[in-house]
């Protein structure tokens, strides 16, 4: 995996990311920098209109690298498409009603693969960008009368962003409760639009938590996402009683948080099983 990794860091391994050549399908419209390390990059096909997606789906975008690697065909693993891609998911951010763009949250990861990359990229430069929309971490099972527990850690917002863009008021769950974390105020992207959303959403609650970083606003807690599911914390701070009865919750981002936030859910009433049709927990890991 080292070796792996140096390699795909050397630039002659790099097939010209960003530069315009017949591989590339789709390029930049904006990139809208959050902070050193956040961004929020819109991307298009180069031909065509966008295809449709249900909110929370996402698609892989990705750079070329040299065929001659044999590391190259290792890193695609998806049938019937070009074997020299360096791909990544992204979930995508943007309303189902946004036709110029999909909208992503990134943060780079210093030592990743694609993700250096992908930060270097102007308005116009290329990019590869799957054309298959997946993913199956969807509202479709959940009925008019259920509460929605939306989690999310950093970058793992996005599929809510979209959620919470798409659907009007009046939502078509009984209520829709976002608890979201970060680090730092800086790493919680959106959180201006979500706080208006919830000043003119009455069924959209807005719970948002810090781990490092205190501020004198009471909108903010300091702690984890996890701490909203100790003892009676989500009743107190929403009135509603988890239960697997009305309740589906999705949580989306590293791998630690949604299996702590599964555990503390099993004292509700929900269990822990695998996602599936059945499921009152959705799960999108990340990392
Ligand atoms: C369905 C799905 C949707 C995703 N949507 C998004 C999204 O909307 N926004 C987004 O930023 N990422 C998203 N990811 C993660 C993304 O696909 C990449 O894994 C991430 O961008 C890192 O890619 P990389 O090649 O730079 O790092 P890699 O070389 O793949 O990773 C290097 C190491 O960094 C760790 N790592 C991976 N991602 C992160 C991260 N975000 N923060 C900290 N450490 C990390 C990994 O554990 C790995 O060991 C999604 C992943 C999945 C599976």
């Amino acid at each position: 995996m080292q070796k792996l990794k140096t390699l795909l860091n050397m630039n002659d391994t790099l097939l010209s990311p960003g530069k315009r050549t017949g591989f590339y399908n789709a390029h930049i419209v904006e990139r809208i920098d959050l902070s050193s390390r956040h961004l929020l990059l819109r991307v298009a096909f180069d031909k065509g209109k966008l295809l449709d997606f249900i909110p929370g789906q996402f698609i892989n975008l990705g750079i070329q690298v040299k065929k001659s690697e044999p590391e190259a065909t290792f890193l695609s693993s998806l049938p019937g498409q070009p074997q020299d891609i360096l791909r990544r998911a992204y979930s995508i951010a943007s309303s189902i009603r946004e036709m110029n763009y999909y909208e992503f949250y990134l943060n780079v990861v210093p030592h990743g693969m694609l993700t250096p990359t992908l930060f270097r990229l102007d308005p116009g430069d290329a990019v590869w960008m799957e054309p298959q929309i997946r993913g199956r971490f969807t509202l479709g099972s959940v009925a008019p009368t259920d509460h929605v527990v939306a989690v999310a850690t950093g970058t793992g917002v996005a599929p809510f962003v979209s959620m919470l863009r798409s659907y009007n008021e009046p939502l078509p769950w009984k209520s829709f409760t976002l608890v979201y974390g970060a680090r730092k105020l800086v790493e919680l992207g959106y959180n201006d639009e979500l706080g208006l959303l919830e000043k003119n959403r009455a069924s959209f609650n807005y719970l948002r938590c810090l781990s490092r970083e205190s501020l004198t606003s009471s909108q903010f807690s300091h702690g984890w996402v996890q701490d909203f599911f100790r003892e009676n914390a989500f009743h107190e701070s929403t009135g509603i009683a988890l239960s697997p009865d009305n309740t589906h919750v999705f949580l989306c981002g590293n791998a630690d948080m949604i299996r702590e936030v599964r555990e503390l859910l099993v004292p509700f009433g929900f269990e822990k099983r695998p996602d599936d049709e059945e499921s009152r927990i959705h799960s999108e890991i990340y990392f």
